[in-house]
């Protein structure tokens, strides 16, 4: 079937994917963290419905039903799992509303990894199996364009998740979630031979999202890019600075937080990220070079904001509705340079910036 997704990418024109949902909603207040279900859905989806417009004003192409962890695991975890159906159903109608308000945008469907799926017991390929049948059955009833299956980290998951998506007639959409070790829980080969399976089991792309910023991210996509058609690679990264010693954001070390002890477990992950954000420049950089290095689908996970999304649209390019507002700091009282702007205040500037330089 020739959907939405396809016609964009078989013309070569990039597609931008907003999500990082989950962190988003439960930053204000709509879900918790820990479990991560996307409870939101069933009791305000006034507040997705709002998420979802923000980011394609700020130029996402995609509007990803919010159904990340929105499986029968998790449900069942908080006691839930009664309104499973509904809330898969309910996501999707909550993002059709913004993607028939946008023309252009595209309607997807969402999966994840299951927390069921152990390669060392068959038993539970059946499991996962069943898993993402009623996910991805109710999103192809409800008609999304195709499926976003993201954040596995085994291969044997991922091909359970291709073969449910091919019988279901559904292009499919795959992220892995690379952690710390660089590979995959259950493959000993290289990322790109993995994708390069993937690819050949039916995925239409397939690439790496969340865990990893865009400095630890762009060395896995250039090594796979050397083998495998950049075309079918596609990425969403977190929106965090992690680096070459903490290369995870699982792995972030805050060595300036005054009382680490407060962090759960210790660990700046998942709830302490907040000084690794990365600024909208790192976001728009990160696009930039994606799409230099020959991808067409590219977009952030985890910590993402719209602000993000805008500077990736604007870095390839685009002038997305929002951007009626990106920043002109020559307007601003102090930093500014435009002539009405009064003296004494420009002058004061030394005062308080690193340094006493203006924009350009
Ligand atoms: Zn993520």
């Amino acid at each position: 079937m020739a959907g939405a997704l396809m016609e964009r990418l078989a013309a070569g024109e990039a597609v931008i994917h907003g999500s990082g949902y989950l962190f988003e909603m439960e930053r204000r207040g709509y879900l918790q963290a820990g479990g991560y279900v996307p409870e939101v859905v069933i009791d305000h989806p006034e507040v997705v419905e709002q998420l979802h417009e923000e980011f394609v004003r700020c130029g996402s192409d995609v509007v990803l039903a919010f159904t990340y962890y929105g499986h029968r695991e998790r449900l069942r975890l908080i006691g839930r799992e009664h309104l499973l159906e509904r809330l898969n159903r309910d996501a999707v109608a909550v993002a059709r509303k913004v993607v028939d308000r946008h023309p252009g945008t595209i309607l997807a469907g969402g999966t994840c990894n299951t927390n069921m799926y152990d390669p060392g017991d068959p038993a539970t390929e059946a499991t996962a199996r069943a898993m993402f049948e009623e996910q991805i059955g109710w999103a192809a009833e409800e008609g999304v364009d195709y499926i976003v299956c993201e954040t596995l980290s085994h291969l044997g998951e991922a091909k359970i998740a291709i073969d449910v998506c091919n019988r279901a007639g559904l292009p499919l959409v795959l992220g892995f979630a690379i952690h710390r070790s660089g590979k995959l829980r259950d493959f000993d080969g290289s990322l790109a031979e993995a994708c390069r399976i993937c690819l050949d089991e039916g995925a239409h792309l397939v690439g790496f999202n969340c865990h990893r910023g865009p400095a630890t991210m762009l060395p896995l996509l250039r090594e796979a890019a050397g083998e495998v058609d950049p075309a079918r690679l596609c990425t969403w990264a977190v929106a965090y600075r992690t680096t070459a010693l903490q290369p995870a954001f699982g792995a972030l070390v805050d060595d300036a937080m005054p009382f680490p002890e407060a962090l759960p477990g210790g660990l700046s992950f998942p709830v302490g990220l907040d000084p690794f954000q990365c600024t909208r420049y790192e976001m728009g950089d990160f696009a930039r070079q994606c799409h230099e290095l020959g991808l067409r689908y590219f977009g952030g996970c985890c910590g993402t904001g719209p602000h993000h999304i805008r500077a990736m649209a604007e870095a390839i390019g685009r002038t997305p509705a929002a951007s009626r507002y990106s920043p002109d700091m020559s307007k601003h009282y102090a930093l500014g340079t435009d002539e009405r702007l009064l003296r004494h205040n420009r002058d004061y500037v030394p005062h308080f910036t690193a340094t006493p330089a203006r924009p350009g």
